[in-house]
């Protein structure tokens, strides 16, 4: 029989391949067929095949006639527990009986079964899921987009994303796509309309993917905030309107006192002066937590007001300093550095900035009695440099002390609320500059402030 099929390329094929009579023999076995039998070619040629073969399975008898009866090319696939493999068995009959290739699909199918359970997986999800190819229509759409949004895939799949939702963008979209395209992602907060026409607040994750075939393709998860974003306007509404309801009487109880003291010592009375002029300091520290408050609640709502003036940073630097030098006894601010730089900004709020750093320096170091405060001039920016010899911040801690009402866990036994670096970060970057942190514990920290030279102080 080999000598009428002289193939041995046949061997060289991932296949198995049967040549069956019409009498049910084998004619012809290559290598690969008959290791999927376990056999030699020898223990097969000329057998019956069903000898080899149970009813059904990698070979279906039933198919296989069926095939030769209607002569029609035939294909089924099979899972071999035995094999732990997957096989698909195809039927091409002849005028001399039925040629049967086997081929492995094991893998094929690892892949296909693999793929479905992500898209049970994807329709799971609470997320909203959608895809779409870069800048065409949407292609995928989970269940879940469909219970955030309202719309069903068949409504969804098709329409362009951003007008299906509405969507606002808390940037100008080209700058979005420019970082989609540099970065591969994007993440932020999107304004949408659900199809009932309800406002949502979703926190957007896109990853930009580009396919074999050159295409892009988005995948997009969107977790609705809405109600969370609510809540956090409420929060900050009302502690807007309670430092505003708070700074009214204080600020009539420290004009009271300071009429108080004054009435009390043109009279000579010295004892109750002594107590007004303390009561009169911890007014001044409840003023500035309400002032600090209504500062957070103003950056939120992005109210805060600033001015655009050029400001002269050694002046600045040296004057805040020996200010605050005159009420903090127990440490000697040290100012260095000469840079006649100019910056473009709010002088009032820079000195802010200073006055924050440095209070900070002192409060976190009890055990110094100095700060250093070094003025430097970049090419293109000043520095300010506030370093202490205190207790320092702990790694972990050191990329959340910027965060709103953060403070590091140890520190509850020293009074703060954890508005001071909020507010001085925020103002930084409103300056177009930057604010960083080195710390080790128990040596100490230096927070260096960098700012953006005015153009024609270059
Ligand atoms: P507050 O000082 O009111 O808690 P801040 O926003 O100014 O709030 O600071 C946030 C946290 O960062 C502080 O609670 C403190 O743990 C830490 N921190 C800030 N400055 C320093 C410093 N110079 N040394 C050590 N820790 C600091």
């Amino acid at each position: 029989m080999q000598s009428i099929y002289p193939f041995t390329f046949l061997d060289t094929l991932h296949i198995g391949i049967y040549l069956i009579d019409n009498q049910w023999r084998i004619r012809y076995v290559n290598n690969v067929g008959a290791e999927f039998l376990g056999k030699t070619r020898g223990d097969l040629l000329s057998k019956q095949i069903r000898n080899f073969f149970p009813e059904e399975g990698m070979l279906s008898y039933t198919q296989a006639r069926r095939a030769m009866e209607q002569n029609t090319l035939t294909h089924i696939e099979y899972y071999a527990p035995h094999l732990k493999r997957w096989f698909e068995t195809q039927y091409y009959p002849t005028t001399e009986g039925l040629n049967v290739l086997i081929l492995d699909i094991t893998q094929r199918k690892q892949t296909e079964l693999l793929a479905q359970r992500q898209a049970t997986l994807l329709e799971l999800s609470t997320e909203a899921i959608l895809t779409w190819r870069w800048p065409d229509p949407i292609c995928y759409w989970n269940s879940g987009a469909t219970r955030l949004y309202g719309f069903s895939k068949e409504e969804a799949v098709g329409q362009l994303p951003f007008s299906l939702l509405h969507t606002q963008f808390p940037e100008p979209l080209p700058s979005l796509y420019a970082t989609m395209q540099r970065t591969g992602q994007w993440q932020g907060e999107l304004k949408q309309i659900a199809k009932d026409g309800k406002p949502l607040v979703v926190e957007c994750r896109m990853v930009l993917v580009t396919e074999d075939d050159g295409n892009q393709v988005i995948l997009e998860i969107n977790r609705d905030i809405t109600e969370r974003k609510a809540l956090e306007q409420r929060k900050d509404e009302f502690i807007n309107m309670a430092s505003h309801e708070l700074k009214t009487p204080v600020t009539t109880i420290k004009g009271l006192t300071q009429v108080l003291i004054r009435k009390l010592a043109q009279q000579g009375i010295q004892e109750p002066v002594f107590i007004l002029t303390k009561m009169d300091a911890q007014i001044d520290r409840l003023t500035k937590l309400i002032d600090d408050l209504l500062n957070v609640s103003k950056i939120q709502a992005g109210r805060l007001d600033y001015d655009n003036l050029p400001v002269d940073m050694d002046t600045l630097v040296y004057e805040t300093v020996a200010l605050l030098q005159t009420s903090i006894p127990t440490h000697i601010l040290r100012v260095s550095g000469a840079t006649q730089a100019i910056v473009m900004g709010d002088k009032d709020r820079l000195g802010q900035v200073l006055t924050n750093l440095t209070t900070n320096a002192v409060k976190y170091s009890p055990q110094a009695n100095r700060v250093d405060i070094t003025l430097t001039r970049t090419h293109k920016h000043v520095q300010v440099a506030v370093r202490d010899y205190g207790i320092g911040i702990p790694k972990a801690a050191q990329q959340h002390i910027f965060e709103r009402f953060y403070r590091v866990k140890s520190e509850k036994a020293v009074p703060g609320m954890g508005m001071g670096l909020y507010i001085t970060f925020e103002i930084v970057k409103r300056h177009g500059g930057t604010l960083t942190v080195k710390s080790e514990e128990g040596k100490g920290s230096t927070f260096l402030l960098s700012l953006p030279l005015h153009e024609d102080n270059l």
